[in-house]
């Protein structure tokens, strides 16, 4: 049984049975089936008009399709709206740029022809996380549907009605039956799911466990995986800095989206001359710009948490760094109201052996920590397993860039928080995981980078 349940006020919305196993293998069956006519009957012109459709269904639905995402995991409706505005762009980029993309590419050897093809795989399954439900989703599922593959859809558990809704999507677009499937499954079907012969690859958003356990299944099978996880990402504010701008971007890059981001800012990494200055700011900036209310409300500035097991998961890692000597800037409870309201929190006298050094807080707690110099900064932005995303901020950015180059991440941005953008390839190093999204790199995870040779 899945849930889907309100995080602003703990009301249960919706019920949803899960497939048996009998009725999960014959539909990844079928969709094996399906393979065959989609990659080789439908054209690549076809499967782009297929995406333009599906980027226009997305904007004419978008406050239908907005309102779920905020009734079953919280985020604030303007945010919602803007991640179905973002799902639209992504469907006009790769419609764009497919062709492009997946174009043969000539090769001079010695042959009289030689080349290499982009060709679809075969069914691909997405594991996917609820705290973008429509983004994570659709940025697995276009690229990798308009190569010709089949996309599967096994998406968190407590954003069913999200799930479906991005099925329906893909149908009102007008796209063939099988193409995309939602399945109604738990995580505890995914091992079947990858070791079913006719699924060929297995794409997961996700955290560093479930990464683990779908990169061993795959290891196992010998079938391709890519895997976007956690991140703890640094925001180095060198001395040089624009300290007013930092602290701006600071509050965005770590309360945006509740601080459910695998790329949100988590880690503060501020230089010892002005650190009081950026911590008094910070805390000011905090204390004034969140009040808590219904997220779908345009005056309500901060948001529910996703569910109360993850609230409460945030909360104990925040009360373990403190009872080992972290300060409390603001926040650190829980508010007093129905829902999962967490109180924007900044942590200090943070050090390498608490929870708030090495874990992921993926909740709205900043973390911050003294650096004396450049070189020092950059070896705290170091010293985690992570390496998704970072920021540099300062005036002088030929440092920066050096430092950029030297942070060990997929992504480092200066004097801008990480985002991501259809563009530019979007992945992770270290326990961040492995391969890459969006862009070419993106669309071509799933494809057999074949070489062709005609003498
Ligand atoms: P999660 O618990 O790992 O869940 C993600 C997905 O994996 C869900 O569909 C979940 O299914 C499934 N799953 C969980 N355990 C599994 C297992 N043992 N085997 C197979 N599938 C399993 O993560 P989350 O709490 O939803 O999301 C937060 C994490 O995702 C954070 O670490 C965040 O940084 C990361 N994330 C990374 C990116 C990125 O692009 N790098 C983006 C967003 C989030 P159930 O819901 O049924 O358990």
């Amino acid at each position: 049984m899945m849930q889907s349940i309100n995080p602003a006020t703990n009301e249960l919305l919706a019920e949803f049975d899960t497939w048996d196993q009998a009725t999960l293998d014959e539909m990844v069956t079928q969709a094996g089936y399906g393979f065959a006519d989609w990659s080789k009957l439908t054209p690549l012109s076809d499967r782009i008009a297929l995406l333009n459709r599906l980027g226009d269904v997305l904007l004419d639905d978008k406050e239908v399709l907005a309102e779920l995402i905020t009734l079953e995991m919280g985020k604030r409706y303007a945010e919602a709206v803007a991640e179905i505005e973002k799902c639209a762009w992504l469907c006009d980029y790769y419609a764009e740029n497919a062709e492009r993309f997946l174009a043969d590419e000539m090769i001079e050897t010695d042959a009289s022809k030689s080349y290499v093809a982009y060709l679809p795989l075969g069914v691909v399954l997405g594991v996917m996380p609820w705290n973008f439900p429509f983004w994570q989703a659709l940025r697995f599922a276009v690229p990798t549907v308009t190569a010709g593959n089949i996309g599967l859809l096994k998406h968190a558990s407590n954003v069913p009605q999200c799930a479906l809704a991005i099925e329906e999507v893909f149908r009102k677009a007008g796209y063939p039956d099988g193409v995309f499937t939602t399945l109604m499954i738990g995580s505890d079907k995914v091992e079947s799911v990858i070791r079913h012969p006719a699924v060929k690859a297995v794409s997961l958003t996700g955290s560093e466990p479930a990464g683990r356990k779908v990169a061993s299944v795959a290891g196992e099978e010998l079938k391709k995986s890519v895997l976007e996880l956690g991140g703890s990402d640094a925001f180095i504010v060198l001395d040089n800095a624009d300290i007013q701008t930092a602290v701006e971007n600071a509050v965005k890059g770590r309360f945006m989206n509740m601080g459910q981001s695998c790329i949100a800012s988590k880690r503060f990494i501020v230089d010892a001359g002005i650190i009081d200055d950026f911590i008094e700011r910070f805390k000011t900036a905090v204390e004034s710009q969140f009040e808590a209310g219904d997220p779908m409300e345009s005056d309500a500035t901060l948001a529910p948490m996703a569910r109360q097991d993850l609230l409460d998961e945030l909360h104990q890692q925040v009360t373990k760094s403190v009872e080992m000597g972290a300060k409390i800037v603001t926040g650190g409870y829980q508010l007093d109201r129905p829902g999962c309201y967490y109180a924007p929190t900044i942590l200090t006298d943070v050090t390498s052996n608490m929870p708030a050094f090495s874990e992921e807080f993926f909740g709205p707690v900043a973390i911050v920590l003294k650096a004396t110099e450049p070189a020092h900064a950059l070896g705290l932005a170091n010293a985690t397993d992570f390496g998704l995303g970072g920021s540099i901020w300062s005036n002088d950015s030929a440092t920066a860039e050096t430092m950029a180059r030297g942070m060990e991440s997929g992504a480092t941005f200066v004097n801008s928080i990480t985002f991501s953008d259809p563009r530019m390839p979007f992945g992770g190093i270290k326990h961040s995981g492995y391969g890459r999204e969006l862009s070419g790199q993106g669309i071509r995870e799933f494809t057999n980078i074949k070489s062709i040779w005609i003498k």
